[in-house]
């Protein structure tokens, strides 16, 4: 009955839930007109059984009412006053009631309310204002949500399945301090398959457990990020799918763990030189000195003030591609690799590598990247130099960004929307109920 409803939620409205949402907490049904409808139970007698023992020799017991909440209108809130029978069993002497199939599990709201407290709390992803509005416990609405979440979940499930999934995302979250958990989902729909706590190769196991032979044999591309684990859960657990770095993280990587350090080894070269400048220039003050010398220190002080300032300004540009540079900042990168070998060396390398994961030569890719990294085995730059040590094995894989085309960028904008529901409301800190909406809504 529920899943009726739901499926035909789903075809009339589009599930979007919008965490940007305003809370709209509305008066309380309290101050609502009542409205009562009664209804009553009709059970086709002839094929009555009774649960427990499945004999068909059953009376009526008694006659029942029930109140279920079924409507909250903007003016009124209805009411079904539900008579129903109680039957006891001949045989095995135990009672039973009438089924009242509109009723949510044993509460007193029907489904439609039910259906309609998820249709609204979509609308804002916050319990408290379905907990206001329809006037119902918060561990009432919780379930309603957490029932109909599943139902979803399940439901994008089965439709994946048919449609088949060709590419898999897989991404690790990090809400909280150190709650940490993996979402697998469909590339082409972006459409979550499966979340679990953790973020070891042991999620990867649980993940293929979790599906059926059918699905993951059809499994071709996984983009991941960069993580020993998940690349040896998978070459384990999938050794038939081409892995593909996630482009994203690849540079991130390249940036904060190689570049960083060599750009910071420059500026901390330039700074040096304007103290020990400065240092000089403070002892000639307190000597009987010649004019001369003291200007040719204030000069080179102010180069080197004037370099500093250059490298620093233009540290955001040392990331992007040469190609997506103005002909002012290419001149300001230049000046700078100019007087600093060992970035000249690194932004050379970073820039063709960069190109090479977008390239459209696929044919010579790998002959390419290979020839790259020979480049810099011996580099005399230390990060090129480790950078080769730790990648050189991963070479497939970051061929494999500019042959699948495939990326993770579409769920890293999730990271921010999922930090901030997380944020949002004490719902949230149940784990388990915050990762089912996260897989439903995003
Ligand atoms: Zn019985």
């Amino acid at each position: 009955m529920i899943n009726n409803m739901l499926n035909k939620f789903i075809e009339n409205n589009s599930l979007e839930g919008n965490i940007f949402g305003k809370n709209n907490s509305e008066r309380k049904s309290k101050e609502l007109k009542k409205e009562i409808k009664n209804i009553k139970i009709k059970t086709d007698r002839s094929n009555l059984k009774c649960p427990f023992c499945g004999s068909q020799h059953v009376y009526i017991h008694s006659y029942k009412n029930i109140l279920l909440k079924n409507r909250v209108f903007d003016d009124k809130i209805q009411f079904l006053n539900i008579k129903f029978k109680r039957f006891s069993c001949s045989e095995c002497h135990k009672n039973f009631s009438e089924n009242i199939e509109n009723r949510y599990k044993k509460t007193k709201i029907t489904n439609n309310l039910a259906f309609d407290i998820f249709k609204d709390f979509s609308k804002t992803l916050l319990i408290k204002d379905v907990e206001n509005k329809y006037d119902i416990h918060f561990n009432l609405a919780k379930d309603i949500i957490s029932t109909f979440c599943d139902l979803k979940n399940e439901k994008d499930r089965e439709i994946l399945i048919k449609n088949g999934i060709n590419t898999i995302c897989v991404d690790e979250k990090c809400v909280g301090k150190y709650n940490f958990f993996t979402i697998f989902r469909d590339y082409e729909t972006r459409k979550s398959i499966y979340y679990t706590k953790g973020k070891n190769s042991e999620t990867i196991k649980k993940f293929k457990e979790s599906c059926d032979e059918n699905i993951t044999k059809n499994f071709k591309n996984m983009c991941i990020d960069k993580s020993k684990a998940f690349l040896h859960g998978f070459l384990h657990y999938f050794p038939y799918v081409n892995i593909t770095f996630d482009k994203f993280h690849v540079m991130q990587n390249l940036n904060e763990n190689y570049f960083k350090k060599c750009y910071n080894r420059e500026k901390n070269r330039i700074l040096t030189s304007i103290n020990e400048i400065k240092e000089v220039i403070k002892k000639n003050k307190n000597v009987e000195n010649n004019k001369i010398l003291d200007e040719n220190l204030d000069e080179i002080l102010h180069d080197l003030l004037k370099e500093y300032q250059l490298l620093t300004e233009n540290r955001e540009n040392f990331k992007r591609k040469n190609s997506n540079l103005n002909t002012d900042s290419l001149n300001k990168l230049d000046r700078i690799c100019d007087s600093c070998e060992e970035l000249k060396e690194f932004r050379i390398f970073k820039d063709n590598f960069m190109e090479l994961l977008e390239t459209k030569d696929l044919k010579n890719v790998k002959n390419n990247m290979f020839e790259l990294f020979e480049n810099i085995k011996f580099s005399k730059v230390r990060e090129l130099k480790r950078f080769y040590k730790n990648n050189v094995k991963y070479i497939d894989f970051f061929c494999n960004i500019a042959i699948y085309k495939v990326s993770n960028a579409a769920m890293e904008s999730l990271n921010r929307n999922i930090k901030m529901m997380y944020n949002r409301g004490r719902e949230y800190k149940d784990k388990d109920f915050f990762f089912k909406i996260v897989s439903c809504f995003t």
